[in-house]
């Protein structure tokens, strides 16, 4: 099963609600936008590509910046790159902190002993499958019994057998606390940071943060617009459901065939989102919603134009994609009314042959979606 995954930001925007220690930063999505931050805060800041796939330091997805100059540049070469299979479309805008220390903490489930997992390395930076090899003695990991909980005192102990002592130990202890308090209340699979930072000044603060989270748990309401109705119009109905196969079809009838399809051939659709009707005119606005979500691995459209037009509906498609750039795969399935038309269109933008059959785009959909899940989990 797929997992959801949060963004670096918003991984910090949840820490900082538990008023973990992060930088002070701003998510921004035009490199015209980086100014005003960088003016409040100061130089030098830290560029940072919100994608869902880790190790971006080394694929050049962080960046530093010391004036203005280098501000724009860096912001103008991370927008719309893509790094690790992700197509860049907002930064995380960063004081750039002083490290003294990296550290690496996560809290996990332990599918075997069934029981969260704590695991600190006081070389942190680096991803753990490379501490394991070069530092494994670094790695100190400790079970939690989850009738006891975790806390500070528990954690003092963890963090003494890292060396830590004094005011860090203090410190890090409180956040490691704090972090097993979110990794519950969230239902999370997993809560990383790295690095968790020392500064020159004793700062202790979340410089990376990565949380996934269990589909089926709670924390992920936050994140998944569960409003039915919510367009002006109030009549474009969407229910979103816990799969990641976009489904984007004209009519409810053709919307629920279509999910029946995708879920024979072993998908999981992401939403039922209908456009019948005159609502076929706002594919675009449709689009736009659905792809508000960041979990989602692919999207099948399926049309059948009789009154809907198919070719003014992939118009309003291909709007939205230019304003909202992804690159998850789409797969199409076109007949009916204005289908000459609407192919014609997909082929000359997205350079995508449409099928004719429900069967083979929806077996074609679930195949792509796995592919595109395994390059950026
Ligand atoms: P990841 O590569 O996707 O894990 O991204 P991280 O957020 O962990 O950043 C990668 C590395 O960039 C960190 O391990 C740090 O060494 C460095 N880095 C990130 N933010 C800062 C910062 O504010 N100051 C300094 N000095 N280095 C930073
Ligand atoms: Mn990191």
């Amino acid at each position: 099963m797929f997992a959801f995954r949060l963004f670096e930001h918003q991984a910090k925007a949840i820490f900082a609600k538990y008023r973990i220690d992060i930088p002070e930063g701003e998510l921004i999505n035009s490199s015209n936008l980086i100014f005003d931050f960088a003016k409040k805060i100061g130089y030098p800041v830290v560029l940072k590509a919100q994608v869902l796939s880790g190790g971006r330091g080394k694929a050049g997805g962080i960046k530093f910046a010391k004036n203005d100059i280098e501000a724009e540049e860096n912001a103008n070469a991370l927008l719309n790159r893509d790094i690790n299979g992700s197509i860049v479309s907002s930064i995380l805008v960063e004081e750039k902190v002083d490290i003294e220390k990296e550290i690496y903490f996560s809290i996990t489930i332990d599918r075997a002993a069934k029981m969260p997992l704590v695991i600190v390395s006081a070389e942190g930076g680096i991803d753990i499958e490379e501490i394991a090899k070069s530092k494994p003695s670094s790695i100190i990991k400790e079970w939690i019994d989850p009738t006891q909980g975790f806390h500070s005192y528990h954690a003092i102990n963890l963090f003494k057998r890292a060396n830590f002592t004094g005011e860090t130990l203090r410190k890090l202890s409180r956040l490691a606390a704090t972090l097993y308090n979110i990794f519950c209340e969230y239902e999370a699979e997993l809560v990383e940071i790295n690095p968790l930072v020392i500064t020159k000044n004793g700062r202790v603060l979340a410089v990376d943060g990565k949380m996934i989270l269990d589909e089926n748990g709670k924390g992920v309401n936050e994140f998944i617009i569960n409003d039915d109705v919510v367009r002006e119009d109030d009549i474009m109905r969407y229910v979103p459901l816990s799969g990641d196969i976009g489904i984007l079809a004209n009519g409810a009838g053709l919307t629920m065939m279509t999910m029946d399809v995708v879920a024979y051939y072993g998908g999981n659709p992401a939403n039922f989102l209908e456009i019948g009707g005159e609502l076929y005119k706002k594919s675009e606005e449709a689009l736009d919603y659905l792809l508000l979500r960041n979990d989602l691995n692919g999207i099948l459209v399926n049309l059948f134009g009789a009154y809907a037009r198919t070719d003014i509906i992939i118009e309003g498609i291909l709007r939205s994609l230019k304003k909202n750039k992804t690159n998850i795969p789409f797969v199409f399935r076109v007949r009916g009314t204005g289908e000459e038309r609407a192919r014609e269109l997909i082929k000359e933008n997205l350079n995508i042959d449409s099928y004719n059959e429900l069967d083979e785009a929806a077996r074609e959909i679930v195949t792509k979606s796995e592919d595109y899940r395994k390059k950026v989990y």
